[in-house]
Parts: structure tokens; sequence; C-alpha cells
């Protein structure tokens, strides 16, 4: 294993100072010595002039005098010089060796003559030196005058110098590491601060400007440079924020920042005491469109449906795409009245057609509303509740839907059967009921039509009323219907034998006009069952046509050029009108009970029907009443010239057995 020697690191101030102090130590003993010696040099030539100009003069003094004659006058000359008190020692020394001194006690000298080469040497504070001296008389004879001359003053000046130029070198070292470091603060500073906001910065902190400013060039590139760099991550924070909050497609907000948006819309709402509404809101058939016309022309409808959704709300409304085709909408301060009105508002927007890639599409929606603080104060409760009573408006066919207590039954019902459904479509848990069609010319029985019941294991018989809307909603309702062919596709067979005119008819939903796939395996079950196919009628709703007329058409006509009929079930619930459906291949067409239960010659449904039937028999349409419950709608249905009629006056959906029963007693 590699273990790395930590390497001790120094601030830039501690390196400079020790530098400078370094450098100056080797430098200044060296100055100390140039500046001393020049003073000295200076000093004590001056000193040396001083003192030879001096004995040169008493030199020339002297040299008046004669030595024998005049001896009085010398040594008193000789004794007012060391009067003068510079003069510490004096005497002539003649060419024959003899020694003047001056006379007088206190004047005399004990130290000895020792010539000084220099000043300050020998230790004794007197500079020692001699003269010649051309005493008169004397001829060519040379005599010394010997002087020595105080120095202590000269050397005291140049020892008190060399204190100061110390002083002067230590004050000087001391103010230049004091500079240095204080302009290595003026960079140490401004890099420290760098080094905490750098720091801070990688901790995530990237909103705080970054403050740090230098006099120094260098460093305030260098903050100019982390400055960049902050701001670029704080875009780029900004920009991954963003994304992680929204939809990359619609650009709208997405589950995470709506789910936040819920907290903080409850923690307000519950502080300002005011309601808020959440809406779910689910898109009708956009499944379809994908499937038929590819990921693409999807992605294209969800993003124009964002678009014009989001100009129905205010700012403080948020938008959110939630999952594939659920957006999820808060709308502050809105209460359920504001928001069934905001709700109407968005489906509106939605709804008109509009164009992707040459197809003209047009696009329903389902809203399911949950208002806060009445249908829940926490988030959960509320998206759930929106859940429930937006399956409540697709279960229903209403384009939006307020929550209410009772759907969360039918909600958990619903989920309970959707659990049950596949199971029991493949155990058989279904049973057939027929309910007879009477010729009203004839009065005789002319074919059936086939009622479907669930048969719960543990809820007993359940209606189809409950159980198709589950069975569309879960995909399961191509596999019900072609299991309702083929399991009963004997007792078809049975009957028709029996009576050869006799037609079944089958209830198809509008989920199983969508693909072939209900078509092949009816066709594939009667070509096995060698069941004769124009004794075989599929019922569909006008509405189920109108939701997708082409599509429907090519369907319809696949099971026409088969031989199997078409009836057109419910008719007058929807909107298409009967000159539109007669482009679809129709053989008959069932006027729904809402129009036919309680008719009489002065309810105004009566020319409805009537126009209805006229017109059908115009295009060779035959027309079926159902719901007939009594005699005097039949006689009226009869004077109107309807073909046929189906109802409880004659008889409830039967069992089989029964049917053949009933049937028995009435045919042949
Ligand atoms: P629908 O096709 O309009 O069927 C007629 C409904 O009216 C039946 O209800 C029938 O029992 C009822 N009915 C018949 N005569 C009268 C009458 O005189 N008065 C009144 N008030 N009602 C009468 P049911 O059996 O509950 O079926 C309800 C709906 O369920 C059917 O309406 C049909 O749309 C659907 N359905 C039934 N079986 C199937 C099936 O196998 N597949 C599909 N896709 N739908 C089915
Ligand atoms: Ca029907
Ligand atoms: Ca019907």
């Amino acid at each position: 294993m590699v273990t790395s020697q930590k390497k001790r690191v120094f601030s830039i101030t501690t390196y400079m100072v020790v530098a400078v102090f370094l450098v100056h130590m080797a430098v200044i003993p060296f100055l100390y010595n140039e500046i001393t010696s020049q003073y000295k040099v200076s000093s004590y030539e001056q000193y040396l002039g001083h003192v030879t100009e001096v004995a040169g003069l008493l030199a020339d003094v002297l040299s008046t005098k004669s030595l024998t004659e005049d001896q009085g006058d010398v040594l008193s000359i000789l004794e007012t010089s060391i009067l003068g008190g510079n003069i510490q020692y004096i005497e002539i020394l003649s060419d024959n060796d003899l020694v003047i001194r001056p006379r007088d006690e206190s004047l005399q000298i004990t130290e000895e003559f020792v010539e000084d080469k220099m000043v300050g040497t020998n230790g004794d504070d007197v500079y020692y030196f001699d003269v010649p001296v051309y005493f008169k008389g004397d001829g060519e004879a040379i005599s010394r005058l010997r002087l020595g001359f105080d120095e202590s003053a000269v050397i005291n000046d140049y020892n008190i110098v060399k204190e100061k130029i110390i002083y002067a070198l230590m004050v000087y070292l001391l103010a230049i590491i004091l500079i240095i470091a204080a302009i290595t603060r003026l960079i140490h500073k401004p890099l420290y601060q760098l080094r905490e906001r750098s720091k801070d910065i990688a901790n995530g902190n990237v909103d705080v400007p970054l403050g740090v400013s230098s006099g120094l060039r260098e460093i305030q590139f260098l903050a100019n440079d982390l400055e960049l760099m902050r701001l670029s991550l704080v875009d780029i924070a900004a920009h991954m924020q963003h994304k992680a909050a929204h939809d990359d497609l619609t650009g709208l907000p997405n589950r995470y920042l709506f789910n936040d948006r819920l907290e903080q819309s409850i923690a307000r709402s519950a502080r300002d005491n005011s309601p808020f509404s959440v809406l779910l809101l689910d898109l009708d058939r956009f499944k379809e469109i994908n499937d038929t016309l590819g990921h693409g022309v999807g992605d294209e409808v969800l993003k124009i449906v964002a678009r014009r959704m989001q100009t129905g709300l205010r700012e403080s409304d948020t938008v959110a795409r939630i999952g594939g085709d659920e957006f999820s909408f808060i709308l502050m301060g809105a209460d359920q009245q504001d928001a069934e009105k905001i709700a109407n508002k968005v489906v509106d927007l939605i709804k008109p057609k509009f164009e992707v890639n040459n197809h003209l599409l047009k696009i329903g929606s389902s809203i399911g509303i949950s208002v806060y603080p009445d249908h829940g104060d926490d988030a959960g409760l509320l998206m759930s509740r929106a859940d429930v009573a937006m399956y409540c408006a697709k279960q229903n066919n209403v384009s939006l839907a307020v929550y209410d207590p009772e759907m969360d039954r039918n909600h958990y019902e619903s989920l309970m059967l959707a659990n049950d459904l596949k199971n029991s479509i493949r155990s058989g848990h279904f049973s057939a009921l027929y309910q007879p069609k009477i010729n009203i010319a004839t009065g005789t029985p002319c074919g059936c039509e086939l009622l479907l019941r669930w048969q719960h294991p543990q809820l007993g018989t359940i209606y189809p009323d409950k159980f198709i809307p589950i069975a569309e909603r879960e995909n399961l309702i191509g596999e019900l219907t072609s299991s309702v062919v083929r399991n009963n596709l004997a007792s078809f067979q049975e009957l028709v034998e029996i009576y050869p005119d006799f037609h079944v008819s089958i209830n198809v939903s509008p989920v199983d006009l969508l693909d072939n796939s209900l078509f092949n395996s009816i066709t594939s079950a009667l070509e096995q069952a060698r069941f004769p196919r124009g004794n075989l009628y599929i019922e569909v709703t006008e509405n189920a046509i109108m939701k997708n007329p082409l599509r429907s058409a090519e369907i319809l006509d696949m099971f026409k050029d088969e031989g199997i009929k078409i009836s057109i079930d419910d008719f007058g619930t929807g909107y298409s009108s009967l000159s539109y459906l007669q482009k679809f291949p129709i053989s008959e067409l069932k006027i729904d009970k809402s129009f036919v239960k309680e008719l009489n010659q002065w309810s105004v449904n009566f020319p409805i029907v009537s126009a209805t039937i006229t017109m059908a028999h115009d295009l060779g349409i035959s027309v079926v009443a159902e719901g007939v419950e009594d005699e005097a709608v039949l006689q009226l249905l009869a004077e109107m010239g309807c073909d046929r009629v189906q109802g409880y006056h004659y008889t409830r959906p039967l069992e089989f057995e029964d049917l053949k029963q009933w049937l028995n007693a009435r045919l042949i």
C-alpha cells in the first residue's frame, strides 16, 4: 500500500517573512560593516587631520625658539599645550636623545610613549605620534615633538554611531517585515476569502454572489473567473432543477413539483383560511390515438392540449402533467363552484378540433374535482378523491364530477370488480339471458337479444350497466364479447335449427369497434360452428360509431361483407342524425326505450318516434322499438308502422330454456 507523506504547508505570509528575514540577515551585517567602516574612516581621518594640524602648528611655533637659549619658552609652550586639555602627552626628544618635558608636577606624564599607527589602537584612549621640529640654531639637527592626543571622544562618537546604525537597521528590518506581512496579507486575505467562497460553492451555496474584490489584478481576475463559474453553476443548477421538476414534452410541472405545490397550497390555505380546488384531468381516447396514429401524433396532441389548458388559468394556478395523459390542476382560492366553472372552461378549451400531421383530431376529457378543506386536508386524500371523482365522470360519460363520499363506495366496488373480472371471464361466470323481439305485423317472435349477467361467486348477479364500463376500462371487453359469442353459439345454433328465420342480436361495445380482433374472433367462431351469418345481428350504439366514424365504418363494412347484420342501438340518445348514419351499412334501428316507455299521442317524443320510423323506412332500414311495457304503446307503434318491438310487455329477458318454452308456445 502506498502511504502518501503529508506535506507541510505554510501560508504565503510565512514564506515571505522568513525569506525576507533570511535575506536581510545575510545582507544586514555586510551593510552594517560597510556603513560603520565608512564612518570610521571619515571620522578618524578628520580627527587625524585635526591633530596633525595642531602638531604642525606647535612644531612651527617651537621652531621659532632655540632649544638651548629659549628653554624656558619651550617649556611653557609645552605646558600651555597640555593645559589646553586635548593634548595629554607632550615631550620633545632632541637629536641627541635629550627628553624635555613640562616641569609642573601636575602635568608630568606617567605613561610611556607608544607610537600609534591608527586611532583607537592599543586601548589607551590616547593617540601617540611625533612630528619633526627644527629648532633655531640647531643647524641640520632634527628634534621630535612627541604628542599624545585624547582620542576617547572620537572613539565614543564612533561607538554611538555604531549603536545608532544597529538600531536603525533593526527598525528597518522590522519595518520591512511588517510591510511584507501587510502586502502578503493583501494577497492572502482575498485568497483566503476566495477559498472560503469556493468551499461554500462546492457545498451548493451558489446563490450568494462571490463578494470578493482585491486591488491585485491577478487576484481580481481569479475572483472574476470564480464569479463567472458561480453564475454558470447557478444557470446549470436552475436548468437541472427545472428539468427535474418539469415534463420534457409539454414543459409543464411534473408530478414531483405538483406534489410540492400541493403541500404549499395546503399550508397557505390553512393559514389564510381559504379554499382551493384540485382538478384531475384524463384525456378520453388518448391511448387510441397513440395506438392508431403513433406516438409522434400522441406527443403533439399532448403539447397542444397542454397549451390550451394553460390559457384558461390564472397566474396563481398550477397545471402539471402527472402521467401519460393525466393532468392535474391546483386552483388557488377556488371553491367547488369556481372549480366547476374553471373545469368547464378547460373542457371547452380542449374540445375544438385540431390538426396534427394532416389528421383532424378531437379529444375529450374527464375531470374529477376535490376541494380543500371539504374533501380532505392532506395532499394524498385530495388527490385520491379527485381521482375517484374523475373515474366517476368517466363511468357516467360526463365531462366533470365533484367528489362525493358515495363515490368512494362505488369506486371501491369497481376496483374490486375490476380485480375479479378477468378470472370470471375465464371461468365462465357469465350467463346469457335472451329477450325476444316481436314482429308487430304478425305478432310472432322474430329474434332475440342476448343480454349478459355476471354471476359473481360472492356478490351474486351483477348487471351489465355496472360491469361493462369496468370491462371497457380494463381492456377486457374484447375478450368478454368474444367469449359471449363462443359460449352461446351452441344455443344460437339450436334456435336457428328450430326456427330458420330467427335471428340473434349481440351487443358490441364502442371499444370493440376500434380494431379487427372482435371481427376475427366472431367470424372464426361462426365459421367453426357453421352458423348462418345472416342470422346474427350486432348492436352498436350511435355514440360508438360517432366516436370514431372512419374506423367504425371500416369494421362495420367488414361485418356486412361477411353477411352479419348491423343494428343501431339506443337510437335517439346521441347527437347523430339518420342522414349521417345512412353512410354506414345499417339493417336495423332500435329506438331507445327512453322514447318508447311512456309514449302517447301527446308526448313530445311522439313526433320524433314517428319521423324516425318514416325516415328509416325511406332508407330501407327496419325499426325496432325497445322498452315496450304496455299494450297502448304497442298500439301506437303499430299505427306508426314500427316493424318490431321488444319489452317487458312481452317478457323480461329469459334464461335459454325459458326462452325455448316461450317461443314454443308462440311459434309453430
Ligand atoms: P340495451 O342494449 O339497450 O339493452 C336493453 C336493456 O333494456 C336491457 O337491460 C333490458 O333488460 C332492458 N329492457 C328490456 N325491455 C325493457 C322494458 O320494457 N322496460 C325497461 N325499463 N327496460 C327494458 P340490461 O340487460 O340491464 O342491459 C343493459 C345494457 O347493458 C344494454 O342496453 C346493453 O347496452 C348492455 N349489455 C348487455 N349485455 C351486453 C353484452 O353482452 N355486451 C355489451 N357490450 N353490452 C351489453
Ligand atoms: Ca342492445
Ligand atoms: Ca338499447
